[in-house]
């Protein structure tokens, strides 16, 4: 369940309009110096008691606009240490979260912090984000994807802190997520495997991974949550990245055999956007994204009316029009592609 703050929300005949996060964050409303009910649409004590079962199926951007709804809402989300057990950043506050922002977030566990998600946050700095694992011994799930801030050497770090305090009740990390990090290489990943194997979780490493095909730049399905790392090392280059299956019938007969097999990452093997199928040097067809489309996806896939190119559904999207409307690509209007990609190391 999810509420976006820009929405009218209704609740128990009460209209309230959330106010968008101040200054975007001003940041992330964890300014103290802001009181709480500042142009509240609430008298005080008049909070409507729906808003605070909602609570617990909020995301953070969520969160911390309603704290900023009332005094009461704002004690009442502060005070719930449940609410941030799971602490997980993504657009659009990732870029502009700090160090001392992520501090505030992370202490409203109070030291009982299970899952540190952090998508593309790329102003924090490791050294933080190690001192948050130090302090929370219970944490089991911790995503840094993209987080170019954070080196191998401090993942590794992390990795060691958790495992060296595993006990029968401190379960140590079971699932890390570091796809889009710079310098993890078959050997740290290596390490970081082995670490995460020992002893409490030798059933997650027991499981074969499943299959996982390319879709716009992420694997289909998505990584599961058994999954203890969610890069390997590439078959065919070795690098450390996300390795995607074929889904040509062909190429998947093949999957188990090791010198035959179409598994790589996406530098090594050129994939559709849409399909996930190889792409070999007949089947290539130019797209106004510059990313690769076989030929079916690229007849079906809308035209831009000056040169005639299809591009990926991501970014018709970005383009915000119906697949049926004429359009101009990007390039034909002479503007930069906007940041629409998938996470890339
Ligand atoms: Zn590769
Ligand atoms: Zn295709
Ligand atoms: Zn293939
Ligand atoms: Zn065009
Ligand atoms: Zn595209």
């Amino acid at each position: 369940m999810s509420i976006s703050p820009t929405k009218r929300l209704s609740m128990e005949g009460v209209d309230v309009e959330a106010r968008t996060i101040s200054s975007e964050l001003g940041n992330l409303g964890l300014d103290s110096s802001k009181e709480a009910g500042d142009g509240s649409s609430f008298l005080p004590g008049t909070t409507p008691e729906a808003l605070f079962y909602v609570l617990p199926y909020l995301g953070l951007k969520e969160l911390l606009t309603l704290e900023t709804v009332s005094s009461q809402l704002r004690e009442a989300i502060r005070g719930d240490v449940t609410l941030w057990q799971q602490l997980h950043v993504d657009v659009p506050l990732n870029r502009k979260l700090t160090d001392a922002e992520l501090v505030g977030l992370s202490s409203r566990s109070h030291g009982r912090l299970q899952s540190l998600s952090l998508i593309k946050c790329i102003r924090l700095s490791e050294s933080v984000i190690e001192h948050i694992v130090e302090a929370n011994p219970m944490l089991q799930k911790l995503n840094l994807s993209a987080c170019t801030g954070v080196s191998a050497e401090a993942v590794l770090r992390m990795v060691k802190i958790q495992t060296e305090r595993r006990s029968p009740h401190i379960p140590g990390l079971t699932q890390l997520r570091i796809r889009g990090l710079y310098g993890v290489t078959p050997e740290i990943l290596e390490s970081l495997q082995r670490m995460m194997q020992s002893e409490g979780n030798h059933s997650a490493s027991d499981v074969i991974p499943s299959p996982h095909y390319y879709k716009n730049g992420e694997p289909s399905p998505a990584i599961s949550e058994e999954q203890l790392i969610d890069i390997e090392a590439c078959p065919k280059c070795r690098t450390a990245r996300l390795v995607f299956d074929c889904t040509r019938p062909t190429c998947e007969q093949r999957r188990n055999i090791p010198l035959q097999q179409c598994r790589g990452c996406y530098l090594c093997i050129a994939r559709c956007e849409e399909c996930g199928v190889c792409i070999d040097g007949d089947d290539y067809e130019e797209t106004f994204c510059m990313e690769f489309l076989c030929q079916s996806c690229w007849l079906r896939l809308p035209k831009c009316s000056e040169c005639n190119r299809a591009g990926c559904s991501r970014h018709i999207e970005a383009l915000d029009i119906s697949e049926t409307s004429i359009f101009s690509c990007d390039s034909c209007q002479g503007v930069l592609p906007g940041d629409t990609g998938p996470i890339f190391d």
